[in-house]
């Protein structure tokens, strides 16, 4: 059942019916308190882009705010300017000294950089790339563990205007390779390895077996991280040390003045739902989109501490790591590991030690800490956290409110944050101080944005109807097209409504005209001619206290059409055995319905993820149907997969 939205959903997603109003004192000091903003930018929004536009610096100023030739649009065209002086040499008058980027290694150790520091870096990479031979326009690949050295990489090339292609570190040597192919890279920066859970990933050696493939790579730049924890092999004449070349290279380097819609970068997608796509981004709509978002959503101020754990390898690092806060001037954290090591309370110590105000993380995540069990963050004092937001995937209400007790002791708002790759900044999220929060909704459409649900015919439907999520105005930092693949470009965004991008996602909105993501419309299951998100399955199954996570699939059935599949991981203490089926069935009964009642529910120790904590639902589906597995290369351990699907087909032979 490909590619449905959902016609009818159920009241019961509406499981936790708290509301949270922002607090006082928060809205006092938020940097969005009129709610006519909203009006204001419907009203005009060329004229509200522009504003923020203004704030930034122009070498030289556009000549229309827009041009829009669906599926082509053009932000400030005839503009120049270059995001990473906006990012740096912008600020250096007032925040020379300030901190930019405070890194914490995963073995512990650490690195202020000031936003002198970041911009005496950036100028001298950026003259290193020159005298390898990047102009303006070529590509740079870049392959490397989140050091600072991949912000750096990251603002040399925007400000010589080579667009990057950023590689997470944990993808194999042949997703590296292609990658590279398919932007025909000329350089690439890497490092030796990055530390991951105390061992090493040994990074250059998986470059050296991805540029075997890939010809148009004429240099390798390895930035010394691991050291003596790997041995690598230097090629003579390809491989060149990172800091050999700093070293010799000068300090003085000109941004350069680049035409708004000069191509900034090129993402892959996580491939949740098939092969990831190249992702095309360009500079001025892109700088503007991220630089306003930034403020609004995590309401930063001069003196917050800003952490996004995300990797820069995902679109999330790239706009809220990399520009949207540099752009702002922010502070902000930046960690090399993973959240166990050395033990489950790595994320709160590291908040504890920097004072972190602002923290922005994954309901992944969220619901690995609710696995894991309160104890750890109760072992540090969170208490200089004020605000925190969510990306990435629906956040189960249930891990909504563990979000909001056990870390933000109820006293900072829950920013649910929507948006993709494709569309280069958050859409749809509350505005801190302005939005009544509703647990597992995503609220509105941000001022300036146009969003809408609708049916197969692509009219707006009621109501709590449920349908397709479209967007049905420009905003500036879209994609403009899928890298060497126009056609797919129109296919997959433009085709299925006319004059409306197609996100992919299912979505209602209830009568207050909030906005519920239901998941990817190829998620959602037709149970008997009801149409049922996996989401709210999910959440049902999340809500009870024995449950962490839950995928739940359609697999085929001879009466209804479809039934409910959940493959089920449960909390540290829980035990699968007795009657634990039975009970998690009359639970999501309970909780939305009969017509819910899972058919199957396995228990696993793990689901199958993407990379970036994604679940796949895809896989599951294979395994359910007894397919041959689709393309698992984004897969963050093939290892699971495969023992779940020996394990479920014993069991349906049972
Ligand atoms: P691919 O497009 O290759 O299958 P992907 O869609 O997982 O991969 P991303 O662009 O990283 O790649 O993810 C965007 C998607 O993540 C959205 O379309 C949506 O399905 C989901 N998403 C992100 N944030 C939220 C959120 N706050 N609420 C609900 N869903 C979200
Ligand atoms: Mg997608």
């Amino acid at each position: 059942m490909a590619d449905r939205a959902p016609e009818r959903t159920i009241e019961a997603l509406l499981l936790e019916a708290r509301r949270f109003d922002p607090p006082e004192a928060f809205r006092r000091q938020a940097v969005l308190q009129d709610p006519r903003v909203y009006d204001q930018a419907a009203k005009d929004p060329e004229g509200f882009w522009a504003s923020y536009a203004r704030e930034l610096h122009w070498f030289s100023p556009w000549e229309r705010v827009l041009d829009w030739t669906l599926p082509y649009a053009k932000w400030f065209p005839g503009g120049r300017t270059n995001i990473a002086y906006n990012a740096l040499d912008r600020h250096l008058a007032a925040r020379r000294t300030k901190a930019a980027i405070i890194w914490e290694g995963e073995p512990g150790d650490e690195r202020v950089l000031t936003y002198g520091d970041l911009h005496r870096e950036v100028c001298k990479f950026a003259n290193v790339l020159k005298r390898l031979g990047v102009r303006t326009g070529d590509r740079v690949a870049i392959y490397l563990p989140m050091i600072p050295e991949l912000p750096i990489a990251m603002l040399a090339c925007a400000r010589i205007g080579a667009p990057h292609t950023v590689v997470f570190g944990g993808f194999s040597a042949e997703s590296l390779r292609d990658r590279m192919n398919d932007a025909k890279a000329k350089v690439l920066v890497t490092a030796d390895g990055g530390w991951r859970r105390g061992k090493v990933l040994p990074l250059k050696r998986n470059c050296d077996e991805a540029v075997e493939g890939a010809p148009s790579v004429e240099h390798v730049v390895v930035v010394r991280r691991a050291g003596d924890a790997i041995k690598i092999d230097m090629r003579e004449g390809r491989d060149l040390w990172w800091h050999r070349l700093m070293a010799e290279a000068p300090l003085a380097n000109e941004a350069e003045p680049l035409e708004s819609e000069h191509l900034l970068y090129i993402l892959y997608t996580s491939g949740t739902t098939g092969k990831p796509k190249g992702i095309v981004h360009t500079t001025g709509g892109y700088m503007v989109g991220t630089y306003a978002t930034t403020k609004w959503v995590f309401d930063l101020k001069d003196e917050d501490v800003f952490w996004c754990t995300a990797d820069i390898g995902w679109v999330t690092g790239h706009s809220y790591i990399v520009y949207g806060p540099l752009l702002n001037g922010a502070t902000e954290v930046m960690y090399e590991g993973t959240p166990d090591f050395p033990d489950k309370d790595r994320f709160w110590a590291i908040i504890e030690k920097y004072r972190v105000n602002v923290l922005y993380t994954a309901p992944t995540a969220i619901r690995t800490f609710m696995k894991w069990g309160p104890e750890f963050p109760a072992r540090h004092d969170l208490s200089s956290l004020r605000l925190l937001g969510t990306v990435g995937e629906p956040i189960n209400p249930e891990a909504w409110i563990w979000y909001y007790e056990h870390i933000g002791k109820k006293r900072c708002p829950v920013v649910d944050t929507w948006w993709q790759t494709e569309t280069g900044m958050i859409l749809i999220s509350p505005l801190p101080g302005l939005t009544t929060l509703k647990p597992g909704s995503a609220t509105r459409p941000l001022p300036g944005i146009a969003a809408e649900v609708v049916n197969e015919r692509g009219q707006a439907v009621g109501a709590k109807e449920g349908g397709y999520l479209v967007l049905t105005r420009p905003w500036p930092a879209m994609l403009r097209g899928i890298y060497g693949d126009p056609e797919r470009y129109q296919d997959q965004y433009w085709s299925r409504f006319p004059n409306m991008y197609f996100t992919g996602d299912g979505a209602k909105r209830d009568e207050e005209g909030y906005f519920w993501l239901l998941g990817r419309v190829d998620d959602v299951i037709n149970v008997a001619g009801h149409r049922i998100g996996t989401y709210e399955v999910e959440s049902a199954l999340v809500d009870h206290p024995s449950v962490a996570e839950a995928a739940v699939i359609g697999i085929e059935h001879d009466v209804k059409g479809q039934a409910i599949a959940a493959f089920v991981t449960l909390k540290e203490g829980n035990k699968p055995g007795g009657d634990a089926v039975d009970t998690l069935k009359q639970h999501v009964v309970k909780k939305i319905g009969a017509l819910a009642r899972p058919e199957q529910i396995l228990f696993t120790s793990e689901l199958p993820k993407t990379r970036s904590g994604k679940i796949m639902r895809r896989l599951l589906r294979d395994i359910a149907e007894g397919r041959v597995l689709g393309d698992t290369t984004t897969l963050a351990d093939p290892t699971v997969v495969e023992a779940l699907k020996t394990r479920y087909e014993e069991e349906a032979g049972s």
